[in-house]
């Protein structure tokens, strides 16, 4: 038996390796089953080009067995094996790896399959084991050899008996601590899931007795267990698949099977991109909003396979806030991971990527819009609200992306239109896209400063989100209309004969409507005659970029930073309730302050504002009564 160091630099990097690379230590079983694969692969690239050698996909396989009283777990393939020189430099040397070689060596320019290429890997068993153990017979040799290492000391390499070609990886597994439990590394369960989560889709049959229970034979009531070889990996990964052979059902079943949600996707999205970058992807959109959607916990992200080997859960860098309610998975070959696997390198390719599937998930929610309407209103009902925020974010970075795929209530028919439905039914004379906010529709409906643009014909947009003014504001305009509220001050609605009329009625009356803002003293900008009041008394409404909701929203906002509103009351004056004002104006000077402050009252609720004095308010009612 020969029994050698590590060379120096490996035994610290082992250490550095086995206590740092790896943030989860079952990635053991990922790194050894990506292994076993990459040796099954390279028979075939073989078989290719040696015309003595063919390969029958039905002979290779993986097989992974526990045996819990010896405490051990037995990886075994039936791979291209290793000779003894390659034991020695494959896996007596840390970072060098037969793989990456093989690839170059072998010119495969398609050769992205193997997934090996940092030579570490190997080294991630001793996370777990205390003895690793390889016995390998190498295609084309009659002898085995067995390496053995505990980590640390080096390893010994002696000849050993082995039939068949391939390799086996023996490690004891280490045993439990205060702190850590190793023991799922021994049982079925533990062992099938980070299988299914990492290995689901290397290509060939991971083999695994389970065992099971069936009624005993010739007994009724009596069961016996048994052992059972099963593949636990789904092997072909269904991104790879032709989208022709796949229907809506295996889309919904791997949906539910990865867990991307409770509820059927809307939609989804299946991308095979073969140029600058080269990916598959498999993208949901989600048709009910996750319950913790709109709190901070919820972690967007897509899942990242390199080579149908999971990489990362959640990719975080793949999406765009905007569309963080996308779920689903990449796979790319062209990745450069980090030595871990766990994290890319640096993010050229993954940008790449990134900026693509946000193009997709656009288009395809345009077309979702186009096509069909009915699940497109569905879906924005669930995460409107984040395409909305999606505007306002970044200084509106992202408005000309998200804009077409908007959607508001109308006064029309009270329902969503979009921005570009709302401009291309606009009458000739309408000048700007018309808003109002409220609490709901009924409210808005019921606000007296809709009254003239209702009158008018023109369609009034509802914003019952509180981030829909903001949004708009951060847009401006749309196809050159600029948005306007209803209640801002001025509407630019042009009827010479009303504009006219109210500012004669202003003039006309220009001290009462000054003696109403003392009155008022700075509750107020300044009280004037309304132009757009038809039936009501009293409205309020803005001058400047603040209107009263956004106020509203600011006010409510924990650092509250008091920003106000420029409020004007407008008053109607060809209400009743003018010529009223005008005779206590005339000869009860205490009169016209119960009437101005009844009707600045008035004015609040109607704007779902708060009255400062209640029962000041209801005493003031109370004094017009008696
Ligand atoms: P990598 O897979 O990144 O190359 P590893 O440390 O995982 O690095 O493995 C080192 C090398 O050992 C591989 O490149 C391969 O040449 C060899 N090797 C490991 N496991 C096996 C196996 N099961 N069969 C054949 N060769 C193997
Ligand atoms: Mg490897």
């Amino acid at each position: 038996m020969e029994k050698k160091e590590f060379k120096a630099e490996s035994k610290r990097l082992l250490e550095m390796m086995i206590n740092s690379i790896y943030s989860q230590r079952e990635i053991f079983l990922r790194e050894l089953i990506s292994n076993a694969s990459d040796a099954i692969d390279k028979i075939y690239y073989k078989a290719l080009t040696d015309d003595n050698l063919s390969f029958d996909q039905e002979g290779y396989y993986i097989k992974v067995t526990a045996d819990k009283e010896s405490r051990t777990l037995k990886i075994s393939d039936s791979g291209i094996g290793m000779t003894k020189e390659e034991l020695e430099t494959n896996l007596g040397t840390i970072a060098k790896s037969g793989s990456l070689a093989f690839k170059s060596e072998n010119e495969l320019k398609d050769g992205h399959d193997i997934i090996g290429q940092f030579g570490v890997g190997f080294y991630s068993a001793f996370m777990v084991a205390d003895v690793v153990t390889v016995i390998s017979k190498a295609l084309g040799s009659d002898v085995a050899y067995k390496w053995e290492s505990n980590g640390t000391d080096g390893y010994t390499i002696e000849p050993c008996e082995k039939e068949t070609v391939g390799t086996e990886i023996l490690l004891k597994i280490k045993e439990n601590t205060e702190d850590d439990n190793y023991d799922e590394y021994l049982e079925e369960y533990g062992l099938k899931s980070i299988i299914k989560k990492y290995s689901d889709f290397i290509r060939y049959p991971i083999k695994m007795d389970v065992t099971s229970r069936r009624p005993k034979e010739g007994s009724e009531d009596e069961f016996e267990d048994f052992a059972e070889e099963q593949t636990i990996n789904s092997m072909v990964p269904i991104w790879r698949k032709n989208k022709s052979e796949l229907t809506a059902e295996d889309y919904e079943k791997f949906y539910a099977e990865k867990h991307y949600g409770f509820d059927k996707p809307a939609k989804h999205i299946h991308i095979n991109v073969d140029g600058a970058v080269r990916y598959n992807a498999i993208l949901y959109i989600p048709e009910k909003t996750p319950f913790d959607f709109y709190s901070p916990d919820y972690e967007k992200g897509l899942e990242l396979y390199s080579n149908g080997v999971l990489i990362m859960n959640k990719c975080a860098d793949l999406l765009p806030d905007f569309f963080s309610f996308v779920k689903g998975m990449v796979d790319s070959d062209d990745l450069s991971l980090n030595i871990s696997r766990e994290m890319l390198q640096h993010d050229r390719q993954l940008k790449l990527i990134a900026k693509n599937i946000g193009k997709k998930i656009k288009s395809e929610l345009q077309s979702l819009l186009k096509n069909d309407r009915e699940t497109y209103e569905k879906f924005y009902q669930s995460f409107g609200r984040q395409l909305k925020f999606g505007v306002y974010n970044d200084f509106g970075a992202n408005k000309e992306t998200l804009q077409d795929l908007l959607m508001f209530h109308s006064s029309k028919e009270k329902k969503l239109v979009t921005l570009d439905e709302y401009v291309s039914r606009m009458p000739e004379d309408q000048k700007y896209i018309y808003y109002a906010s409220g609490e709901s529709m009924e409210r808005i409906d019921k606000l007296p400063q809709t009254e003239l643009v209702a009158e008018k014909g023109y369609e009034i947009l509802y914003f019952t989100d509180d981030i829909d003014e903001f949004a708009i504001k951060m847009l401006m305009n749309y196809k050159e209309k600029e948005f306007k509220s209803v209640s801002s001050g001025d509407l630019g609605i042009e009827s010479g004969e009303e504009e006219k009329a109210s500012d004669e009625a202003t003039n006309e009356s220009k001290d009462l409507f000054d003696a109403m803002k003392n009155i008022l003293s700075d509750k107020v900008k300044v009280v004037k005659a309304s132009k757009r009041l038809k039936s009501h008394p009293v409205c309020l409404t803005t001058e400047g970029e603040v209107t009263i909701e956004m106020e509203k929203i600011l006010k409510a906002m924990p650092n509250n930073q008091h920003v106000q509103a420029e409020k004007v009351l407008e008053i109607n004056t060809n209400h009743e309730v003018f010529q009223s004002l005008k005779a206590a104006f005339e000869s009860d000077k205490e009169k016209l302050s119960l009437y101005t402050n009844l009707l600045y009252n008035q004015a609040l609720l109607i704007e779902g504002l708060p009255i400062q004095d209640p029962v000041e308010f209801t005493n003031d009612m109370c004094k017009i009564m008696v």
